[in-house]
């Protein structure tokens, strides 16, 4: 199937080492829980069967939000063969730029830099053996991820957004990107659905309702309300 949507896409590009499928997790807009989704669906992915092992790679490079989510802080290793071991937390292997430059140094770098520092979490780090690997991608459609989509075979890519019709359009154009170099897309993920209040139970739709996700032509594979779990067990810092 690689192959096949390759020809209308980019040209072949070479798998990851004991990889076996490499899946982009997305949004058009930041701040819509694309990290927190990401985290989830590698944990999700990890505890439904144990012999299946997932990694995680922060491409966010400005804004890498991995480490704190997976609770990991630290230096990687350099292995033998002069590859980068990723952390380890929860069963799950992660490599981030957080990692590489320390906690809250901003990295001031051109896309070239940027691109370049991609390919070396992709291809310098002893990822595999590995079933899934998730890429948690910057918000947009830039650089970053086309040189994802360059320097690696995708199987697929999940969008995530809130249900507002800001959010969405732009879900709609990330989704519209990966079709276009021949990315299958997975699905959209509808973050902060709803929220429920703790003391008289009523439902609110704060960001709207997700119809429009429909309408877009996206499948929704869920929707996640907004909890204060979420927030408060995410952010918590290392
Ligand atoms: P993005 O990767 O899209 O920038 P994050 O995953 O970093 O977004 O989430 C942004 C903020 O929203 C974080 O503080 C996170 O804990 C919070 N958050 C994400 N999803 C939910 C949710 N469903 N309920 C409550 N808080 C959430």
């Amino acid at each position: 199937h690689q192959k096949k949507v390759m020809g209308r896409g980019l040209p072949k590009q070479a798998p990851l080492p004991g990889v076996k499928r490499i899946m982009a997790v997305a949004s058009g807009k930041g701040g819509v829980g694309k990290s927190t989704t990401a985290v989830n669906l590698a944990l999700a992915i990890a505890a439904n069967d144990p012999k299946v092992s997932v990694g995680l790679l922060d491409a966010d490079i400005h804004g890498p939000s991995i480490p704190m989510l997976m609770n990991l802080s630290g230096t990687p290793e350099v292995t033998k063969d002069n590859l980068l071991r990723p952390l380890i937390n929860y069963g799950i292997a992660c490599m981030s730029m957080g990692f590489l430059i320390g906690g809250s140094q901003p990295v001031v770098w051109r896309g070239l830099m940027v691109m370049s520092a991609l390919e070396k979490m992709l291809k310098q780090v002893s990822w595999g053996p590995l079933d899934y690997l998730l890429v948690d991608l910057p918000p947009g459609t830039g650089d970053v991820h086309l040189s994802l989509c360059q320097h690696v075979p995708l199987s697929g890519a999940v969008i995530v957004s809130t249900p507002q019709d800001m959010a969405l359009i732009d879900a709609r154009r990330a989704a519209e990107m990966f079709r276009k170099v021949g990315v299958p897309v997975i699905g959209l993920v509808v973050n902060m659905s709803g929220f429920q209040c703790p003391n008289c139970h009523h439902q609110t739709h704060i960001f709207g309702e997700s119809e429009t996700a429909q309408q877009l032509g996206l499948d929704v594979l869920g929707e996640i309300p907004l909890h204060i779990s979420i927030r408060e067990s995410s952010d918590r810092a290392p």
